[in-house]
């Protein structure tokens, strides 16, 4: 079966709000260690696919299968974040008066779940990973810095370093390029696809350029379901997507 060979299965996935579908039978399939970009207008239902995934919103219909054979739509949210769905919001909420390295000091120790708590590392690997930690999310040489003093795309990185220090099996990104520089967006594609070497990962994006970047498989979404899916020069010539597009 296809769900045993794929990191994430999702299958005839719906849910209404008050009658209106924001998710209208979604399927998506992702492979083990593969990165997949999301697009599509507002209102798509990128957010409501990021909760059913997360355990946030409960499927109405549907399958969410993660890691082969584990029932997404019978667990809670801690429990998906424990068996290792991490996902960052849109927004970073670093803590802004605590230093680049106490926070991520602080996400070491957080554990992802009750079992993690059995895991008792060393100073010295803690160290080692939180030095690794810095160096993925290009930050080393502001590691005693003040969070607020970071630029908003350095919280981005941040954040996304808090996540990593879970190391979770498949990372949900959303938007991770909203509101950074040229070059931070160009940057973040560029982590991306490195933290992609250890993990599954989606990224929820509008910046076209960086999805470029990324190049990965794109899925495009429109009224809660996949509209179009393959390469991103694939998709934007597909003239459905185009109507999506411009029609608004
Ligand atoms: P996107 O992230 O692609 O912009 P969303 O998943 O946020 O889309 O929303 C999909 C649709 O579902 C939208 O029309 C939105 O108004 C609606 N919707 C989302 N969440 C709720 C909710 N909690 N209650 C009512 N309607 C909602």
């Amino acid at each position: 079966e296809q769900a045993s060979n794929s990191v994430l299965y999702l299958d005839g996935v719906s849910v209404s709000f008050d009658g209106f579908k924001a998710l209208n039978s979604l399927s998506l399939v992702l492979k083990p260690g593969e990165m997949r970009a999301i697009i599509g207008p507002n209102g798509a239902g990128k957010t409501t696919m990021m909760d059913v995934i997360t355990g946030k919103t409960r499927p109405d219909e549907g399958e969410i299968y993660f890691d082969g054979a584990v029932d997404l739509t019978r667990l809670d949210e801690a429990d998906i974040a424990e068996l290792g769905i991490g996902r960052k919001f849109q927004k970073p909420t670093v803590f802004e008066s605590q230093t680049v390295l106490d926070n991520l000091e602080l996400a070491l120790k957080t554990p992802r779940g009750p079992f993690a708590t059995l895991f008792h590392r060393s100073s010295a690997q803690e160290r080692a990973r939180i030095d690794t930690l810095l160096e993925q999310i290009r930050l080393t040489g502001r590691r005693d810095e003040l969070a607020a003093n970071l630029s908003h795309g350095q919280k981005q990185w941040l954040e996304i370093g808090m996540l990593l220090a879970q190391d979770p099996k498949l990372m949900l990104v959303d938007e991770p390029a909203a509101g950074m520089t040229d070059a931070e967006t160009a940057e973040t594609a560029t982590m991306l696809k490195e933290i992609n070497k250890t993990r599954s990962v989606v990224v929820v994006e509008h910046d076209m350029t960086f999805v470029r970047d990324l190049g990965v498989k794109v899925t495009v979404l429109h009224e809660g379901s996949v509209l179009a899916e393959g390469a991103l020069d694939h998709v934007s010539a597909d003239p459905r997507v185009v109507e999506v597009y411009l029609g608004r």
